[in-house]
């Protein structure tokens, strides 16, 4: 059985599970489209009940799930290779870098833990409808989380979201509405929707369950590290729910006692859409004035979630920085050459973070440093393309091979 409340992260106010939906009602009523949302809503465990039924040698994690199983989806998401990256190791200058690939997913993003849980809580509260606004990856996401659960997905998304992902969205069967405006315009349109027409709203931190689906991620990362905790995790953030998530992971097993210490967050966004950057560092928030960035996934002006992504980084001891588009896509292209992977621009953000001056003084290059990989390269292959050259094409004759080349 599931036993948590909701606390307001703004006044710590608590709330039975079924006695709200989405903000703190005290936090929530000074919130106006344009600014980070008030009073996001943390689930809370009973810690000490964790601790008595976990057993280490047969770990039952969905003590740590805010919705019972019974309402799960069919549709397994999760289980994500963690393995290390020895070449890119050798490659960078440091010495234990690891991976953890969430473009696995079914959909392709991290997303999908989010989605999942929402939907699963749309199945309890029986709710056929479930709405988001997303730059892209949310979207796809909750409409092949939705197709798999019998749910209607009702999706808006900012007129530039790339193709990849639309096709998506509509091959699985989602209602579409696509925004001449920004993500931000999309995020009020959705919630000016929700409150007319009905249905689950599952705008990333509106539904505090979003939070707890992408804390998975951290809980596996754990589970499949031997159940240590990593020394660093490199998050890429656009509304700070998924470093949230990661947080709230490794704050969830330190309160049922099953690790002393958190990783340290790394916070890790574009040049142009820095709003959480810029709030970490100087204490008072400004929205990101044009984010206007390769990495769509984490292109933002208002974020949701600044507030408990600025603790996340500065109660882990870790910190955040920002990264250009140029090494962005320099970073997508070590990844693919040195490990195989290949990452959209935001989760490709991440190991740009390994290139800049900042990370390299500031972590311990020995150390274990994990890399959140967010989402999947084939969701965006214009931006990678046009860095590379497509060949001509050769007669199918063996001697009109061109010469070899050196490249290993
Ligand atoms: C959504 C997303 C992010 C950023 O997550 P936030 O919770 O918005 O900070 C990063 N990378 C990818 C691929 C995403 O889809
Ligand atoms: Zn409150």
């Amino acid at each position: 059985m599931t036993v948590f409340q909701y606390r307001c992260s703004r006044c710590g106010r608590t709330y039975g599970r079924d006695e709200v939906r989405y903000l703190c009602p005290e936090c929530g009523r000074d919130y106006a489209p344009g600014m980070p949302l008030r009073g996001v809503l943390e689930a809370e465990f009973d810690y000490a009940l964790i601790a008595r039924s976990f057993d280490r040698s047969r770990p039952d994690w969905d003590l740590f799930s805010a919705v019972e199983r019974e309402h799960y989806p069919a549709f397994p998401v999760g289980g994500t290779p963690f393995a290390p990256a020895p070449r890119l190791c050798e490659r960078l200058g440091w010495a234990n870098l690891w991976v953890k690939n969430d473009g696995q997913n079914p959909s392709g993003s991290l997303k999908d833990r989010a989605s999942f849980l929402v939907v699963a809580e749309a199945a309890r509260l029986g709710e056929k409808t479930v709405v988001a606004a997303s730059t892209g990856n949310a979207a796809s996401s909750l409409a092949a989380v939705c197709a798999a659960a019998g749910r209607r997905a009702v999706i808006f998304v900012p007129q530039s979201a790339p193709q990849a992902k639309l096709v998506q969205m509509l091959l699985c069967g989602a209602r579409v509405i696509r925004i001449k405006g920004s993500y931000d315009d999309a995020f009020r349109l959705s919630l000016e929707y929700t409150r007319r027409r009905g249905g689950l709203n599952r705008n990333t931190a509106y539904h505090p369950l979003t939070i707890e689906g992408k804390k998975t991620v951290g809980l596996e990362i754990f589970a499949q590290n031997g159940m240590r905790v990593p020394e660093a995790i490199l998050v890429p953030v656009g509304d700070g729910v998924i470093i949230s998530g990661v947080f709230k992971a490794f704050r969830d097993l330190r309160a049922a006692g099953l690790c002393e210490r958190l990783p340290r967050l790394v916070a890790v966004q574009a040049e142009s859409s820095a709003a959480i950057h810029d709030y970490i560092v100087s204490g008072s928030f400004r929205p990101a004035y044009s984010p206007t960035t390769v990495a769509d996934s984490i292109s933002v002006s208002v974020p949701s979630n600044p507030d408990l992504a600025r603790r996340a980084v500065l109660e882990s001891g870790g910190f955040s920085l920002t990264v250009g588009d140029e090494r962005i896509l320099e970073a997508q292209s070590l990844l693919a050459r040195e490990a195989g992977i290949f990452a959209e621009p935001a989760a490709a953000a991440a190991a740009a973070a390994l290139l800049a001056d900042e990370a390299r003084e500031r972590l311990d290059r020995d150390g274990q440093v994990v890399l959140l990989v967010t989402g999947h390269g084939l969701k965006d292959v214009r931006t990678p393309l046009s860095r590379l050259t497509i060949p001509e094409p050769i007669p199918a004759d063996i001697e009109a091979l061109p010469p070899e080349t050196e490249e290993a």
